[in-house]
């Protein structure tokens, strides 16, 4: 294997927009937002096979795919992902499917040596009691939510792989740890989707069935922070073309509500004037996960896209593709 060293930290590298750059998870929520804003920045060969054509946890296709593909860059968003419910209940189906892509997809980057690589975890690698908001520092400083303890192990994993790689191999990849995300081209799944999803398919179906009331699930109060993938791609280009750390990087707002506060405006967006009750027997999971986004405004990114803006957004998309 060839040894590439780092180029120093405050480079801004630009990547070549002729070569290959794989989105791996191209057909998911972040990787369809990365994709719109790859090819608008004029990104001319993007690949991005769909899972059904490549199945990232099939290592010996993966390897395969890399050979025939060379891609010069990386970004990992492929992952198998849930709500609340579906981490807390499908927890092995998490650590397996997600160990397997990231170590398939990253040992063959390695492999046929990709020298620019993203790795997108998640902030639910932080400590259950982190400080908040929660700085890059707080990683592995104690014990995780156990509600999605396995997926979250899954992507420390991943970033352990990617330091290790960086240190063993010089290679300059990074980690980036997005806040919960929401776009168009959601899971909606009345189960297994995040609570932003859920509320506006809950919403929406009471609205068109005229129905009194609607039941959420958990207290209400925790608080949560929602960023717009199209927000996160913009932070992903930059990352690569401008970051170059050991250290994961937070991508957030900064700022959070309570899931009360988020239901009443998901109810404002679509239009729901019902009741709204509270099932405290389901899980409320984590207090509250608010990200420091110190480390990427210094960057200089910020988030463009209001909660409110980016709710209606998703709605109208959720509204042309439902049936
Ligand atoms: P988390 O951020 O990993 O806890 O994942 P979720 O997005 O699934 O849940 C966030 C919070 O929203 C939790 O406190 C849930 O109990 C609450 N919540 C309220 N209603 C819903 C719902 O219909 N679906 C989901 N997934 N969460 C909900």
């Amino acid at each position: 294997m060839s040894v590439v060293h780092a180029v120093p930290t405050d480079t801004y590298r630009p990547l070549d927009r002729s070569a290959p750059v794989f989105v791996a998870g191209r057909n998911g929520l972040v990787g369809s937002a990365l994709w719109r804003l790859l090819t608008a920045e004029g990104f001319s060969s993007l690949l991005g096979p769909a899972s059904a054509e490549l199945d990232l946890r099939d290592r010996p296709a993966v390897f395969e795919w890399f050979a025939r593909h060379q891609p010069h860059a990386v970004i990992l968003a492929a992952a198998r992902v849930g709500g609340i419910k579906a981490n807390d209940t499908r927890p092995a189906d998490f650590i397996s499917d997600n160990l397997l892509i990231q170590v398939n997809v990253l040992d063959a980057a390695l492999r046929n040596g990709v020298q620019r690589l993203l790795f997108l975890g998640s902030s639910c690698i932080y400590p259950k009691h982190a400080g908040m908001p929660i700085r890059e520092e707080a990683l592995l400083t104690g014990t995780l939510e156990p509600t999605n303890e396995a997926y979250a192990i899954a992507k420390i994993a991943g970033i352990t792989q990617v330091r290790s790689v960086r240190r063993q191999h010089g290679l300059p990849w990074i980690c980036a740890m997005p806040t919960n995300l929401y776009g168009p081209g959601d899971n909606f799944h009345p189960e297994h989707s995040h609570v932003l999803p859920s509320l506006i398919r809950r919403f929406h179906q009471a609205r068109m069935e005229r129905a009194p009331k609607v039941v959420n699930w958990g207290s209400g109060t925790p608080r949560r922070e929602f960023l717009h993938t199209d927000d996160l791609a913009r932070a992903c280009l930059l990352l690569l073309e401008g970051y170059d750390s050991d250290s994961p990087i937070n991508v957030g707002t900064g700022e959070d509500l309570t899931i009360r506060e988020l239901s009443d405006m998901v109810a404002s967006v679509v239009g729901y004037e019902g009741a709204i009750e509270w099932d405290t027997s389901q899980p409320d999971g984590t207090y509250r996960k608010v990200l420091d986004i110190s480390r990427i405004t210094a960057l200089g990114w910020t988030p463009a896209i209001r909660l409110s803006d980016g709710i209606a957004d998703t709605y109208a998309w959720y509204e042309s593709a439902s049936p």
